[in-house]
């Protein structure tokens, strides 16, 4: 990769010439990280409509696990491009990664990356291990989208709305709706551009964030009636965590997808550095979300416990007991608080 400070002039160089060197039957596959979120998507989406414009008409987008996007981004322009995992190009042209920090992100098509022509890696987590033939990682950039538009500028495409609406919803979902620290003067002039095409924020703030089945309003007041603070946690920095599990799903009639919004109302509270949702994805396995206010780096909690992720907003699949699993991060806490000020 580019080191810490992102791609350089002879990363981009090097991505535009692959691009720019395909024939336009090029059989071109995106991919995004597995349990895609509004960066994934939207990022890969985006570009993917990017593509289209420059002439690739054998384009297809993907990621590993079960088909289909979450519900909160079936709308999205150029959802028509996905495909079931099992369908890809077995050999594309080219394939381009999106928002992945490394190839288990990608899950069973991460053998794409040596069937393919060429490899093209978008990505912004400082912990990217480089696993492309091309990688374009900026850490500073807030959402994977930022590098896509950048890419998309230097192949000379002109913006439209359908591609803004993929990259909006990508930069939206990263900064937390424009409130996190990631929240640049440069991610607002993006925002401004995107927003000049003449997307709707509010319709599609409200299609991604805050529409979903009452079932799923009901499933988040038991789940949230059960958190746990432990302010001595984190070396008194606090801990505030919550599970759900596949029965409560069931219970409440919902898919997983809705519990992705749930470390948002576990992560306000006042008392605790740290927050944290586990989230039951397998008999003893766990999906976990990891966030700190800025006391703990979690990005580090996450990669010892076997995942990645950002520094404060990070997660891992956790293995065994539920309590186990809970443990297993109390434990990390301590010796990942971070000094003060840094
Ligand atoms: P979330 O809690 O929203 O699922 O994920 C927060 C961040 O942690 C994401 O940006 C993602 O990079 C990272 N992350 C979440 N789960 C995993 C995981 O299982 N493995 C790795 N490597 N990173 C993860
Ligand atoms: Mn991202």
């Amino acid at each position: 990769m580019g080191g810490g400070g992102g791609p350089t002039d002879a990363d981009w160089a090097a991505a535009v010439a692959a691009v720019r060197g395909l024939p336009a039957d090029a059989r071109v596959l995106l991919i995004c990280h597995v349990n895609p979120d509004g960066d994934a998507l939207g990022s890969m989406l985006g570009f993917a409509l990017g593509l289209r414009r420059l002439g690739f008409h054998h384009l297809q987008a993907t990621f590993p696990g079960p088909p289909g996007a979450p519900e909160p981004f079936r709308w999205l322009p150029g959802i028509e491009l996905l495909v079931p995992p099992g369908d890809v190009y077995p050999e594309p042209d080219l394939v381009v990664c999106f928002d992945a920090a490394s190839e288990s992100r990608l899950g069973d098509l991460a053998d794409r990356l040596a069937t393919a022509g060429t490899s093209l890696v978008l990505d912004h987590h400082a912990s990217n291990t480089g696993f492309g033939g091309i990688n374009l990682v900026d850490p500073h950039a807030a959402a994977t989208s930022v590098v896509a538009l950048g890419l998309l500028d230097r192949l000379g495409v002109t913006l439209d709305a359908a591609m803004a609406t993929g990259l909006y919803v990508a930069l939206t979902t990263d900064t937390g709706s424009f409130r996190f620290e990631a929240t640049t003067p440069a991610v607002h002039e993006m925002a401004a551009r995107l927003l000049a095409t003449g997307i709707r924020p509010g319709d599609i703030s409200r299609r991604v964030f805050d529409t979903r089945p009452f079932g799923a309003v009901r499933l988040f007041g038991e789940v949230l009636g059960r958190a746990t603070l432990e302010p001595a946690a984190a070396a008194g920095h606090g801990l505030v965590w919550t599970y759900a599990t596949r029965d409560d799903l069931t219970r409440h009639g919902q898919p997983a997808y809705v519990l992705e919004a749930l470390i948002d109302s576990v992560r306000c509270t006042a008392e605790a550095d740290v927050s944290c949702v586990v989230k039951q994805s397998g008999e003893a396995e766990w999906a976990v979300s990891l966030r700190s206010k800025g006391a703990v780096d979690v990005s580090r909690v996450a990669v010892g416990l076997g995942g990645g992720g950002h520094r404060f907003a990070a997660g891992f699949t956790g293995r065994g007991p539920l309590d186990e699993v809970v443990a297993s991060i109390r434990d990390a806490l301590p010796s990942n608080v971070l000094p003060p000020n840094s």
